[in-house]
């Protein structure tokens, strides 16, 4: 059998958007700060173009909106555009309808803006969980063919614990499939090894092993994203945001664009619409681990 094409994904917003800062900046001042995500996309694209991988750029609407010339040189590139939502909101704050609202909002500009079809959607901060049954229902009838927004695993900030490791079908007679971030598995316990700050903060070595777990062991694709922000050291700093989370934010940025080219050349990696074309085949039922 033959070694799984991993899913290789970006979470699209600026460095200001981050859940873990809403409390010290609003949104209503977004508007006011410098953007850098044009500048970190433009290098994420050169990475992928000389690593010569294609991936999924998840991207707010809200940054679609204001960067149209980005969406459609992603796009061009041969990268699969996806939806992220609007404003980075998380799902089980916004409750069913304006859910509805925001990602329908969030599809169309991303769609006017890159001239591609959204056929993906990742939650905001991975919000969907046993509190929102209702969001996969609203993807279905917005005829979205997959979700990435599931963390199977215990976190403080976000994680639906009980959900499967690998791509399901959350209702019955829909075709949509949520393929939930990558976790490993070490003592009996679920580890994240999806990417985000456990790639930037902890060894490559890490990574490495909980992705060769998938693909050997498990046999199935591993899928990993991180952020614009996340190559760039430049960045403003966030005064007054809790310590653990200026921590999680500011460590490693400067070794981040040399771990991903090492990831990238690594692994086989392609694009989330692809993957879940694939998984498609094999997702079961939503079922619940014991
Ligand atoms: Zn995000």
């Amino acid at each position: 059998m033959s070694v799984p094409i991993n899913g290789l994904s970006v979470d699209v917003e600026d460095w200001f958007q981050v859940g873990a800062f809403e409390k010290v900046i609003d949104r209503e001042n977004w508007n006011s700060l410098a953007t850098r995500v044009e500048r970190n996309c433009d290098e994420i694209l050169r990475l992928f173009a000389d690593a010569g991988v294609k991936g999924t750029f998840f991207t707010l609407g809200w940054v679609a909106e204001r960067n149209p010339a980005l969406m459609w040189r992603i796009a061009e590139e041969g990268h699969e555009v996806a939806s992220h939502g609007w404003d980075h909101e998380r799902v089980f704050r916004l409750g069913r309808k304006a859910f509805a609202a925001d990602i329908d909002r969030a599809r169309k500009v991303i769609e006017d803006a890159s001239g591609q079809t959204v056929k993906g959607y990742r939650a905001p901060s991975f919000s969907i969980d046993a509190r929102t049954p209702w969001a996969f229902e609203v993807l279905a009838e917005q005829g979205y063919a997959y979700s990435s927004s599931v963390a199977p695993i215990a976190h403080d900030h976000y994680g639906w614990r009980e959900a499967p490791r690998f791509a399901f079908r959350p209702i019955a007679d829909a075709e949509l499939i949520e393929i939930p971030v990558t976790t490993a598995r070490f003592a009996g316990r679920r580890l994240a090894a999806g990417g985000g700050g456990f790639f930037r903060v902890l060894p490559y070595g890490f990574s490495r092993w909980a992705i060769r777990q998938v693909n050997r062991d498990d046999r199935r694709p591993a899928v990993f994203y991180f952020h614009p922000w996340e190559i760039d050291p430049g960045q403003p700093r966030v005064e007054g945001a809790p310590l653990r989370s200026r921590f999680r934010h500011y460590t490693n940025l400067s070794v981040m664009a040399d771990k991903l080219e090492r990831l990238v050349g690594e692994f086989r990696w392609g694009r989330m619409d692809e993957l879940a074309a694939r998984e498609a085949l094999r997702a079961e039922p939503l079922a619940f681990a014991a």
